[in-house]
């Protein structure tokens, strides 16, 4: 199957703009969740003549079609995802203290877990590092409706790239469909967010695509704490407000 003319355009810049940023940060992480923003991303980058190590968070608690889709990038690129673990002395502590599904119980708890089980990795993974770049949309969140395209990251202190920030979801999967981009099996099922088993279910045709994340909580409490800004910039309660830098852009790094 061959692209359309505008998802080609589409297509063409978001490999311009990844080059761009690979060019400027040869040292710029992409993080994966597995999910189909992700391995369009990975195919994407899987284009360039010096890709951006891919990278994971292995919580403990995600599925195991999320854990495959390791080897399926392995073997359709050759990119070994490094895979990033939490503390198993924090796990045990927090499970130990609170039990095994301690975020159902409160938004505290669960942040506690997340912070835990991600955030935590995250900064390990992200640490020395210039750059990152994330395949979130803003359509796909309340609290990502302002997500830039490039934006200063204050709670990690490197730059962070969202060069699918303006791509629509009917953008990505037309893309993923006509370049055969690996799918993780959970979309079929209904999940159209990947995230951990016990914090995510499928949704319903039509339903808010992060119905399914979190979805005994508020819906603009619904971030793990690795996107903290997202927070920040909807004015959730109690989210510090965040001065714009002069250096952030709404600007495509892909244009
Ligand atoms: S999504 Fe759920 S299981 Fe996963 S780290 Fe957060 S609270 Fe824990």
């Amino acid at each position: 199957m061959t692209l359309s003319p505008p998802l080609a355009a589409r297509w063409e810049a978001l490999l311009a703009g990844l080059a761009r940023i690979a060019d400027e940060h040869p040292d710029a992480l992409l993080a994966s969740s597995m999910g189909i923003e992700d391995t369009l991303l990975i195919h994407a980058v899987a284009q360039l003549p010096r890709p951006p190590a891919v990278f994971m968070l292995d919580t403990g608690r995600l599925h195991a079609e999320t854990l495959a889709m390791v080897g399926v990038v392995r073997e359709r690129y050759g990119i070994e995802t490094r895979v990033m673990h939490p503390d198993p002395q924090a796990v045990r502590a927090h499970v130990a203290a609170h039990g095994e599904f301690a975020f159902y119980e409160s938004v505290a708890l669960r942040k506690t877990c997340c912070g835990i089980r991600k955030v935590e990795p995250l900064r390990r993974a992200l640490a020395g590092h210039s750059a990152w770049i994330t395949g979130q949309r803003r359509e796909q969140s309340p609290t990502r409706v302002e997500l830039p395209e490039t934006q200063w990251d204050d709670l990690f202190g490197l730059r962070k790239f969202n060069p699918l920030a303006f791509w629509t979801a009917d953008e990505v999967w037309g893309v993923a469909r006509a370049l055969d981009v690996p799918r993780n099996p959970l979309h079929e099922r209904g999940y159209p967010s990947i995230g951990c088993e016990p914090c995510t279910r499928a949704v319903r045709p039509g339903e808010d695509p992060r119905a399914g994340r979190w979805w005994w909580e508020q819906r603009d409490s619904r971030e793990c704490g690795l996107h903290a800004g997202n927070l920040r910039m909807t004015g959730t309660p109690g989210a510090r407000p965040r001065a714009r830098l002069s250096s952030d852009t709404t600007e495509a790094p892909t244009s």
